[in-house]
């Protein structure tokens, strides 16, 4: 079984941000030449994640962002001296993952899911391992 990993670096701009990274992730797999398999996205980092959502209208990414603050606010009492409990949380929500199908070497998305980099405590620069498994 063929694997090959690349590491991704995402700049993101603001303190909280879902960032597309689909076509990126596309670029590894395509690179690969793994025509079917799986493609692992991992984000190694506590206050960022991974998520697979909708990219047509960019509300969607509003409204998650706006319902984890109000899940999550950003200051609320607390004992973490970093204040940034509430991106930990967010985190842990979110997860740190998403593993995707290969067909025919393209990622089987549908057709109004991409791939998101969740960012919680930015703006900062930070990589994404993606993995590709032939099988
Ligand atoms: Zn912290």
């Amino acid at each position: 079984m063929a694997s090959i990993q690349e590491k991704l670096t995402i700049r993101s701009s603001q303190r909280e941000e879902i960032v597309d990274i689909s076509e990126q992730v596309q670029r590894v797999v395509s690179g690969s030449r793994v025509a079917e398999g799986l493609a692992c996205v991992y984000s190694p980092h506590t206050t960022s994640g991974i998520t697979i959502q909708e990219n047509a209208d960019p509300d969607v990414r509003s409204d998650i962002l706006e319902h984890l603050r109000r899940m999550v606010p950003h200051q609320a009492g607390f004992r973490h001296g970093e204040g940034n409990s509430d991106a930990h949380i967010k985190t842990c929500l979110v997860g740190p993952s998403q593993v995707v199908p290969i067909q025919g070497g393209r990622l089987v998305l549908g057709t109004w899911q991409a791939i998101f980099f969740c960012e919680f405590d930015g703006p900062r620069t930070r990589h994404v391992l993606v993995k590709v498994l032939e099988g």
